[in-house]
């Protein structure tokens, strides 16, 4: 079983997470909800607590405080009982000691008689007077009740020959069994006394009976003068727990076991009966009277016993939840303080543009809020202070950028232009002419090469120095410049040595632009340089052939007719066609 726990805690046991779940919830809850439902439930438990509290307490108060009432009740009734019997009891003892009274009761029973009855009808609750005598046949009796019968065997004959006794009726077990109709006023307590001789020798009992009617009046008497008297009970049980006095004359309202508890206790309280209608109960025993042993009982019911503290819970729930409403009220109230602002707030930061950063108003409400807005109008200071920062950045690298491919353009220029001239350079111009190549053989758009050399230009930098030479070879630059259409490449070759590609001509158009170049620069001189110098140029002109292995072999064409041209007496222009013999255009 053990060895199964950790499979178990490693197994498909999940714990369910609280967090994931009421997190988000939390998260679509307004503020003021949230405060609402949590102050309404701070309230609730108040409440909750108050009234548990208070209801606890004043049921303990009240069955304490009742409690002892009832007790006391009870045993006020117990202690008027015993005292009125006892009374009684000391005015039969006096009556038996009279020695005057002897003689009468002993032989004249009609005096005795008489003396009897007046003393009955000036006693309450008597029922009857009896004397009898010492073989306990009963001489005298007032109250018309029976004379003449044994009273041998009777309890209060055969005590009271002993001395002064107060006893339970005898006849009362008869009564209480239901021989005797509710309220009669049957005998309940036997009070008597001997009557002795000179020598002290018992010569008869005196003996008096208390009936029910005094005991019922002394417990109506003690009921009104106790608070709430209407909605009490007050009963006289005898000591086997029958009912003597009380609504049900005869029954047994407790057990056995309840009556043991009360007797060994003497006097205390208990609730008992249903659990709807439970009654407080106080009880006291006439332990004192041991031949009585009655137990008065004092009831109430413990609704009317615990009312006033279950008012007090009432208004505290009352009070309690006016106050909860007003705490919610006030909650929500305050939320809606706190919250407004966060929401104005929030509420100017999404008006706020992405790209143009603008300020949020000041949003007042508390000392928090206040913070909280000069926080973020600080942050949207700070974003606006780094976008423009970005901004210039940005400005700035874009220039840079403009700047580097400005000189890398630059450069480029500077390495593919030959700087005295202006003209393409060998390198650029035999790269452009490898790409014109590629293009025939895709295409067919065939294109001429014209090569151009300056006829005895040593001599011109013998006359007139180097810088009057290169001032001839611009000169010669400008010139095949200006004869030439913009999308023909020219280039200088080499020292005094240019060359032109010429795009989709025919060799009759190759040969008139050569011939043009060539007139251009013979039909002038060139001033500026001491004398005027004539200047002369060769040219050599080919045209792409389908044979050519590549454009040097087209270029070495050219090349040769310009050798040819010189040959022939320069100022020339010889195309070579391929295959064919050069021949001399001018
Ligand atoms: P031809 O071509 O008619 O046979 O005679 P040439 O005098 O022109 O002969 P060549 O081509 O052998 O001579 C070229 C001369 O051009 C040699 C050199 O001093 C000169 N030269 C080359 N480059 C420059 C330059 O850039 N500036 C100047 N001033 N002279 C240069
Ligand atoms: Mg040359
Ligand atoms: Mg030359």
């Amino acid at each position: 079983m053990f060895a199964r726990l950790p499979q178990l805690a490693h197994g498909g046991v999940k714990v369910l997470n609280l967090g994931s779940f009421y997190k988000p919830l939390l998260d679509r809850t307004d503020f003021r909800v949230q405060l609402a439902l949590a102050m309404s439930l701070l309230c609730f438990l108040i409440v909750a607590t108050l009234a548990i509290g208070a209801s606890v307490v004043g049921e303990r108060e009240a069955r304490g405080a009742t409690s002892e009432g009832l007790v006391g009740l009870a045993a006020t009734l117990a202690d008027r009982l015993a005292r009125g019997a006892d009374q009684r009891a000391g005015m039969v003892e006096v009556l038996a000691r009279i020695e005057a009274i002897k003689p009468v009761l002993a032989g004249d029973p009609p005096a005795a008689r008489k003396l009897l009855e007046q003393t009955l009808a000036s006693i309450q609750g008597g029922r009857w007077f009896r004397f009898a005598s010492a073989d306990g046949t009963v001489t005298v009796a007032a109250e018309g009740s029976r004379e003449g019968f044994s009273a041998g065997g009777r309890s209060w004959f055969e005590h009271g020959l002993q001395g002064t006794i107060v006893e339970q009726a005898d006849e009362l077990s008869y009564s209480l069994s239901g021989l005797a109709p509710d309220g009669e006023p049957y005998p309940i307590i036997d009070l008597a006394s001997p009557v002795r001789d000179a020598n002290g020798k018992p010569v008869g009992v005196l003996a008096f009976s208390l009936n029910w009617l005094w005991a019922a009046n002394l417990r109506q008497q003690t009921l009104n003068r106790s608070s709430q008297w209407q909605t009490k009970e007050l009963w006289i049980l005898s000591r086997d727990g029958r009912m003597i006095v009380g609504p049900s004359i005869g029954s047994k309202p407790y057990s056995d076991a309840v009556l043991a508890q009360m007797l060994d206790q003497n006097r205390g309280s208990f609730s008992d009966g249903s659990k709807k209608d439970r009654m407080l109960t106080g009880f006291a025993v006439m332990q004192d009277r041991p031949s009585l042993g009655w137990i008065v009982i004092a009831r109430q019911p413990e609704a009317i016993a615990f009312a006033t503290a279950h008012h007090v819970v009432s208004v505290i729930l009352i009070l309690g939840l006016l106050t909860a409403m007003l705490g919610i009220v006030a909650s929500l109230y305050l939320a809606n303080r706190v919250s407004q602002p966060i929401m104005k707030l929030a509420h100017e930061a999404d008006l706020i543009e992405r790209h143009s950063v603008e300020m949020l108003p000041r949003v007042r409400g508390s000392r928090e809020v206040v913070r909280l807005s000069s926080a973020l109008r600080a942050l949207i200071l700070r974003i606006g202070f780094a976008e423009e920062r970005t901004a210039a950045a940005e400005l700035r690298a874009a220039d840079a950028a403009t700047r580097l491919s400005d000189d890398i353009a630059r450069l480029r220029n500077l390495a593919d232009t030959d700087t005295l001239t202006k003209l393409l350079n060998r390198r650029r111009f035999l790269d452009l002419a490898y790409e014109a190549m590629d293009g025939f053989r895709e295409t067919g758009r065939g294109f001429g090469i014209l090569m151009i050399d300056v006829d005895r230009f040593k001599s011109v930098n013998d006359r007139f120095g180097h810088p009057a030479g290169d001032r001839a070879i611009q000169w010669v630059a400008a010139k095949i410049i200006g004869s030439v259409r913009p999308n023909d490449l020219a280039a200088r070759f080499g020292g005094e040595e240019f060359i032109v590609l010429v795009a989709e001509i025919s060799m009759e158009g190759a040969e008139e632009l050569a011939e043009r170049i060539r007139l251009s620069i013979a039909s002038e001189p060139l001033t500026g340089v001491g004398d005027d110098l004539q200047i002369t140029v060769s040219i050599g002109v080919a045209l792409t052939e389908k044979s050519d292995v590549d454009v040097e072999e087209l270029i070495g064409r050219a090349d040769l007719g310009l050798y040819r041209a010189k040959a022939t007496g320069r100022n020339a222009v010889v195309a070579v066609a391929g295959g064919t013999p050069a021949r001399r255009v001018a």
